[in-house]
């Protein structure tokens, strides 16, 4: 597999975590309590962090909110949660950062929002008072565009100059530009304003998949500043998922990228770590980093004998992610295990010798036992109703004998 050639972005650090070329794509994600509400949002973040996600943004719509935040820092750092917290702003982030220095200084980024931080201004003196802030606390902050709250002023002298142009080209495209001048205009403005190059991240979120790869193309041939990518409002599920892998993959593929975050909308009552999960997988799937063991598993099909296979497969998933967090501290390299956990015979032993562990379970009219692979050699066989426990104990011997201290050791 031919390496990614990175981007060469300057180095950026938010909090305790450095985002550039210099370092892996940083996951990171967005809580959805009320900020307010502090210990909702601790919970929420804590969870969003055990997950994996390597930054946190919160949003501070309000006073509440703002006087909130460093109880919320506090609060984690009490639960040994150490995660950099991003500020989310828009329309009134110079208030409450001026208004809050507590909020200002606890902060480790702040996200400022250019379509809407001047509204009804014809100066950005909104803008520059939130960099300057910036400056004083010495904190890096990110430039978002949104395509929903794009500079409206901006856009419509870029759309006029287009129509009166003798080669005018769709509104598309002249769309796509204003997304990307208004995050290097503000860009630029910020560094008058008193911020280094290495205090700015650039973010230009569409919520269309090639939208969002030519916009970042684009942008990211005209700038060497950090990038966060993400597909604005993914949407949820299925749809929210593929969208945001077909959308990021070409990017980071092309070494674009330092940051990332998938928009997911939950399903009711479903969990916020969900896309935490989901954007480490496209960074596994990619090959870009490894966060935790991969099982491949086939679809099945009319020779399984039942959905045991199904469950064995969804089981085993669980127990890798529910034994992860701790697994990660005890175990250096664990994440680089792969499984494979297979319908039948016809590709199981096959599959299975390509994993570290494989099973493969009888199909219909194979005899009922399940071949137990490891490191590509038969390792034994399992018979009965307790295939999935005992799979799980040789799955725990493995990972101690080959991740565990004495090992790492040698
Ligand atoms: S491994 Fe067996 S059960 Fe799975 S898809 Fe292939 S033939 Fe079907």
């Amino acid at each position: 597999m031919a390496d990614i050639q990175r981007r060469k972005s300057v180095t950026v650090k938010v909090g305790s975590v450095r985002v550039g070329w210099e370092v892996p794509v940083v996951v990171q994600s967005m809580t959805n309590t009320d900020t307010a509400d502090v210990a909702s949002t601790i919970n929420q973040v804590e969870a969003l962090a055990l997950a994996g996600s390597e930054i946190v943004r919160v949003t501070v719509n309000n006073e509440d909110a703002a006087a909130a935040v460093p109880k919320i820092v506090e609060g984690l750092a009490k639960r040994g949660i150490t995660v950099p917290i991003v500020g989310d702003f828009h329309y009134n982030g110079h208030l409450l950062l001026t208004k809050f220095p507590g909020c200002a200084e606890t902060l480790a980024k702040y996200r400022i929002n250019p379509g809407n931080v001047s509204i009804g201004r014809k100066d950005d003196d909104n803008f520059r008072t939130m960099v300057e802030v910036a400056v004083r606390h010495q904190k890096p902050v990110r430039i978002g565009v949104n395509w929903g709250s794009l500079d409206q002023a901006l856009l419509t002298r870029m759309m006029d100059e287009n129509n009166q142009s003798a080669t005018p080209r769709p509104a598309r495209d002249v769309m796509m530009e204003a997304m990307v001048v208004s995050a290097l205009d503000n860009a630029a403005a910020a560094e008058r304003y008193g911020l280094r190059r290495d205090q700015i991240i650039l973010s230009a979120k569409v919520s269309g998949v090639r939208d969002l790869i030519d916009v970042y193309t684009n942008l990211a041939a005209r700038c060497d500043y950090a990038l966060h990518l993400g597909l604005t409002e993914a949407g949820m599920g299925s749809k929210g998922i593929v969208a945001s892998a077909a959308g990021l993959a070409p990017l980071l593929l092309a070494g674009i990228g330092d940051t990332i975050r998938v928009s997911l909308t939950p399903a009711p009552g479903g969990a916020r770590t969900e896309e935490v999960h989901v954007a480490q997988q496209i960074l596994q799937s990619l090959g870009i980093r490894s966060f935790m063991p991969q099982v491949t598993s086939c679809p099945g099909c009319g020779r399984t004998t039942s959905t045991y296979f199904q469950e064995l497969a969804e089981q085993i998933q669980g127990y890798l992610r529910t034994s992860m967090p701790e697994w990660r501290k005890q175990y250096p390299g664990v994440e680089e295990l792969k499984l494979a956990v297979m319908g039948c015979v016809v590709n199981g032993p096959g599959e299975s010798k390509h994993a570290n562990l494989g099973i493969s379970l009888p199909g219909t009219f194979e005899e009922p036992k399940a071949p137990v692979y490891v490191d590509g050699k038969l390792f034994t066989t399992l018979r009965g109703d307790n295939i999935v426990n005992e799979f799980k104990e040789i799955l725990d011997r493995y990972v101690e004998e080959h991740y565990g201290a004495v090992s790492a050791g040698r």
